[in-house]
């Protein structure tokens, strides 16, 4: 028998629940885990959030993937790798060889490290010849990066948790990090309250941002864009932009001021809902700050003008000068660990590793001299895309790793039955999730804690975790999978470490620079960015990255968001709580958090529970166009009148937001308007 480990060992890790990137020592004895102990990340030095320091009992739970299984005769059975991976390689290039390349999609996962993103989109583009690969960045922040690629050209942050710290003035729009990104808004709120650093909150819902902030907004809504443009439009019209940042760093002024027009201060004020005279404070506060950020979330992204609202953000610090300096600029608030990573790494149909497109002709011939085929020039499918693909038969087969798309894609009762259409699908992932169930082959991955490799934060930081569990079971490193599917059609890979893939994805990624993996050793990191090599804490410090160092003002009008028939008279938002990561998948195998946070339930405000009689406790069904959820009510004057909270920590078709959200997207980038969906209300038990 093995002897009992005895011994403490402490290992480096990254944190793997939320963008903010904390670092600290994992204290481990054999695979029990002692505790989390951090002191010189660079992000965060000594502090965590709850998730961090006491969310990681899923890596023990029962419910691991231990085996891999393949469905026979409608049940899962337990399998060797062997067994496993042959099927997988078999059945995948038999469809591609019948179907064509387009008959096999990828979605990759933020999850994962980055060599393992890497490993994925080469798998998908080398050996299958498809660019049918995405991430699920495409549920939350590809209009993010759609909005930075147009105006700056970079999709990522401007610069890092620390310009956030020092900036004169901070404008979170649609975002709630004190839940969301807790280590990022201690660095906020201590600003705040002791450095004289303004704060200005545009949400729906009045969160702990908000209770802090000297402004704080409520536009209606979908309507984020409307006072976003009209504060740049009215700054203009005064002469408070900056004319010669303009002048020397941005293309395009004449006619973004030609579309500006329209958004007079009383256009806004009707559309918005927010007075005049605070759309006026919040122009004079940009006027008058040492330094703008603006940091926006999925209030802003999940609709279906998610993309050209994080545009007018863009275009509202570049009309202002508030990029190219420090204290100042655009920071998307990344949601997973790795989202920013999985994006860098190339897991989009349109874009190759560190963001190089595939219609460009010199990066697609530099991957294809390395990989050995022809890249097609033509982006590939989303996810969203892929799944109306296997709707008309054409997509036959998926490789899905680490990702619940049968519980976060919108509108959930669709996507089981899409789900269920496929010849042949695999899951990769750490648990049996809802998705899984409509699966020929599960593998079992390991998490961040059984795994050496890379996570990329949301200041585009890019820093080392080792290894600190042995494996469980039969789990095995996502990359090993990857490559032993890869090894199984043909491709000679040949990969020993992490390490081998980081630097071949370096090599291939100008925005690396000098990165590779010796300079990550330890506490060390790199933030990506800079074609001269060195890590980038500022970028664009020499120009935006289009051909003439230009950036761009991006020219969208604002669109209405999607009207519902009146029947459905209740908005409902969602959004995450601080102890729960997401769906609760992970944080809800924490005895402590999941007594904590039980169960979800819906905010309803004291006026609506006043006209409809309920109270804290209260029984409801909700009703959308798309489907049903059951939920208890919790009264709250976090939201106001007709506005509906749902917190999306829930697994169950009773109670998943996904449940009632529908088939709305962003116009450019298919990101699923989750935020504008619309129910009615039914009262099952008033006490
Ligand atoms: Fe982890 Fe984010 Fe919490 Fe830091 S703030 S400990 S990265 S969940």
């Amino acid at each position: 028998a093995a002897m009992r480990e005895t011994r403490t060992k402490k290992t480096k890790t990254v944190c793997t629940f939320c963008g903010v990137g904390c670092s600290f020592e994992v204290w481990t004895k054999g695979r029990e885990i002692l505790k989390i102990q951090p002191s010189d990340g660079p992000v965060n030095a000594v502090s965590t959030c709850i998730k961090g320091k006491f969310g990681w009992d899923f890596v023990n739970s029962e419910e691991r993937l231990t085996k891999p299984l393949i469905r026979k005769n409608g049940a899962f059975v337990e399998s060797s790798w062997e067994e496993a991976l042959s099927l997988v390689a078999q059945r995948f290039g038999a469809i591609k060889d019948q179907h064509g390349s387009g008959s096999v999609g990828f979605i990759s996962s933020s999850k994962i490290t980055n060599e393992e993103n890497y490993l994925i989109q080469k798998l998908a583009r080398q050996v299958f010849e498809t660019n049918n690969v995405d991430n699920c960045s495409r549920y939350c922040q590809s209009p993010a990066t759609d909005g930075l690629l147009r105006t700056v050209g970079m999709g990522g942050d401007a610069g890092t948790i620390k310009d956030i710290a020092e900036a004169g003035l901070v404008i979170i729009v649609g975002a709630n990090p004190a839940e969301g990104h807790p280590v990022l808004a201690t660095r906020i709120k201590r600003a705040h309250k002791l450095h004289g650093q303004r704060l200005i909150v545009s949400d729906i819902r009045k969160n702990e941002m908000a209770e802090r902030s000297d402004v704080f907004i409520r536009p209606k809504q979908g309507t984020d864009q409307v006072w976003l443009m009209a504060v740049t439009n009215f700054m203009i019209k005064q002469g408070w932009h900056d004319q010669k940042f303009i002048e020397d760093n941005v293309n395009f002024f004449s006619e973004y001021k030609e579309i500006l027009e329209k958004y007079t201060l009383e256009y806004a004020e009707e559309k918005t809902g927010i007075p005049k005279h605070t759309l006026i404070q919040i122009a004079e506060m940009i006027r008058d700050a040492d330094g703008t950020c603006v940091l926006w979330g999925m209030g802003v992204t999940q609709n279906n003008g998610g993309s050209d609202t994080s545009a007018a953000i863009s275009n509202l610090l570049l009309a202002t000068g508030n990029y190219r300096r420090p204290g100042a600029g655009a920071y998307p608030l990344r949601g997973h660990n790795n989202v920013q990573g999985a994006c860098d790494m190339g897991t989009l149909p349109g874009w190759l590793p560190g963001y190089q497109h595939v219609t460009d002709d010199v990066a697609r011939e530099k991957f294809e001299s390395a990989y050995g085929v022809k890249i097609n020039e033509s982006p590939g499918l989303n996810n969203i895309e892929m799944l109306h693909s296997i709707e008309a038969g054409k997509m036959k087969a998926m490789y899905l790793v680490g990702e619940d798309m049968a519980l976060v894609d919108a509108d959930a009762n669709h996507v089981d039955k899409v789900l269920s259409q496929l010849d042949f699908f695999v899951v990769q992932d750490i648990f049996f999730s809802r998705t899984a169930r409509y699966a020929d082959v599960i593998l079992p991955a390991a998490p961040s804690l059984e795994k050496e490799g890379t996570f990329t934060n949301t200041e585009r930081r890019v820093q080392r975790l080792y290894q600190a569990l042995p494996a469980l079971g039969d789990s095995k490193p996502d990359w090993w999978i990857i490559q032993e599917v890869a090894k199984r059609l043909g491709a000679n890979w040949d990969y020993n470490h992490p390490s081998d893939i980081f630097d071949e994805m370096a090599s291939l990624s100008p925005i690396f620079g000098k990165a590779n993996y010796q300079v990550l050793e330890g506490w060390n990191s790199f933030l990506w960015g800079s074609h001269d090599g060195e890590s980038t804490p500022l970028l664009y410090e020499n120009g935006f990255n289009f051909p003439d160092k230009k950036a761009r003002f991006a020219l969208s009008d604002w669109v209405e968001p999607y009207a519902f028939s009146e029947e459905f008279d209740l908005h409902i938002n969602n959004g995450r709580l601080l102890e729960q990561f997401h769906e609760g998948n992970m944080t809800n195998k924490s005895a402590g958090i999941h007594s904590k946070v039980p169960e979800t339930f819906v905010e309803v405000s004291p006026e609506l529970a006043r006209e409809r009689g309920i109270q804290t406790g209260s029984l409801v069904r909700l009703v959308s166009p798309f489907g049903s959820v059951k939920l208890t009510s919790l009264v709250t004057d976090r939201v106001q009148k007709n506005e509906l909270f749902l917190p999306m920590n829930s697994v169950n078709k009773e109670s998943a937001i996904n449940f009632l959200t529908g088939p709305i997207y962003d116009s450019r980038t298919n990101t699923p308007a989750y935020k504008q969906t619309k129910v009615r209300m039914e009262v099952l038990s008033a006490d």
